[in-house]
């Protein structure tokens, strides 16, 4: 197999909040040296008493060299896993999901809806002689994930009572669910409801957009839809291709936006401070949102050591969006999203260094678009979106670092070392 690929079967009781899962993962080693064991991430074991592990088999045989510590899973192999060659993990496990609250993200259960994100052991990048697995903190994202195809069968322990199920991939109907394809994706995220409307809307590149959301909401998941389509044809302008076929915008219970790869959550709140106008958090962290496919999706990163590579560039792809489709909130939208909070510190701080969400917003955010905003005036728009252009093409699939961004940048343009010194505490 070319990627790490991850067949799961679901039988889930919606009712109950509990799963029983299947897995099979195939893994090529494709690190190019020899691997005594693998590290998986099981992110549901932060939580105690969610993640049951019944069983794992390595290659068809029965394993039990293995321990499972917090969300780190260590599998030692039987046999050494040569590079070129791929192994075998067989796991069955149980789920019982906790009730979400905003702490614990979009994983778990609310009076009105289920959030399946980093549900299911996935094994971690290897990266420079390392298998990365960094520690959650108590604001932004933390796991850094390869490329990845799935192949996922969800099934309901009541056939009659099916929710409403948004997910990564389009659904192909089954007796008792839902059966789901994707290739080359970083993560598969599911949601569902038994209250969820949806509608659709299908982009200029073909991709389809399915709104999620309830139906006291139904204006705003409308309007969410519009502007996300319209985003798709902005940054595939911009950026380039949108990589898969269909995204699902969900409303949520839970806090502001999550990206997830093909899904991402807008909260709650923000459908109901909709005004019918694009000026609100709705249009700017749906749009934002959007902008991941891009940039964590499709080209990825170290979300805990080297956040600004997904979240600068999604923060500047708003500005994007607004000078193409509403050229006249462009002011509006520096003064609303930027100014107001006069954002200082390093555009590359990690999650675990700023003393609060606010500041590493500030610093990551918002100074990232200044940061963007300067370089643009330096260089020039025609080198600016050469840039990044190039800089999609070359590391789509791939995950970056800074040194791949700067790269990039150089061979379009030159003359702005000022401006990176004065945004950047370690170039
Ligand atoms: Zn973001």
């Amino acid at each position: 197999v070319a990627r790490p690929q991850y067949a799961i079967t679901i039988l889930m009781d919606y009712d109950a909040h509990t799963l029983s899962v299947s897995q099979d993962t195939y893994y090529p080693n494709a690190t190019g040296q020899s691997l005594g064991s693998l590290l998986l991430a099981v992110n549901p074991n932060l939580w105690s008493g969610v993640f049951n592990l019944q069983s794992i088999t390595v290659n068809n045989q029965p394993h039990s060299d293995y321990s499972l510590a917090g969300q780190n899973l260590t599998i030692n192999l039987p046999v050494a896993l040569a590079p070129g060659e791929t192994v075998k993990i067989g796991m069955a496990y149980t789920l019982t999901l906790p009730y979400a609250s905003s702490k614990f993200e979009n994983f778990g259960y609310t009076a009105r809806q289920t959030n399946l994100t980093d549900w299911f052991p996935f094994v971690v990048p290897f990266l420079n002689g390392q298998w990365v697995l960094r520690e959650p903190w108590a604001f932004g994202e933390n796991l850094v994930y390869d490329k990845a195809d799935f192949f996922i069968e969800l099934g309901f322990a009541n056939p009659d009572a099916i929710p409403v199920v948004a997910a990564s991939a389009p659904a192909e109907a089954t007796d008792a669910g839902f059966r789901y394809t994707l290739p080359n994706a970083r993560t598969f995220a599911l949601s569902m409801s038994r209250e969820f409307l949806y509608s659709s809307q299908t982009t200029a590149s073909g991709a389809t957009v399915t709104s999620y959301y309830y139906p006291e909401d139904a204006n705003a998941g409308a309007a969410i839809l519009v502007h996300t389509a319209q985003a798709i044809d902005t940054y595939t302008n911009a950026f380039g291709p949108y990589p898969h076929s269909t995204l699902a915008v969900v409303e949520t219970d839970l806090n502001d936006g999550l990206e997830s790869d093909g899904l991402y959550f807008l909260a709650r709140s923000f459908y109901k401070s909709y005004d019918g106008t694009p000026q609100n958090n709705l249009t700017v962290i749906g749009i934002h949102e959007t902008a991941h496919q891009w940039w964590f999706g499709a080209v990825a990163s170290d979300q805990a050591e080297e956040p600004w590579l997904d979240e600068a560039l999604s923060c500047y792809a708003e500005h994007i969006y607004y000078e193409t489709n509403y050229p006249g909130l462009v002011n509006w939208w520096w003064n609303w999203r930027v100014n107001y909070y006069s954002p200082t510190g390093y555009v590359d701080t990690r999650i675990y260094n700023p003393p609060t969400f606010r500041a590493y917003v500030n610093a990551v955010y918002l100074n990232g678009a200044n940061f963007f905003d300067a370089l643009r005036l330096r260089i020039g728009d025609e080198a600016f979106f050469n840039f990044f252009r190039a800089y999609y093409a070359q590391n789509n699939g791939r995950i970056v670092t800074a040194s791949d961004f700067f790269n990039a940048l150089a061979a379009n343009a030159s003359g702005y070392d000022d401006i990176v010194d004065a945004y950047f505490q370690n170039r």
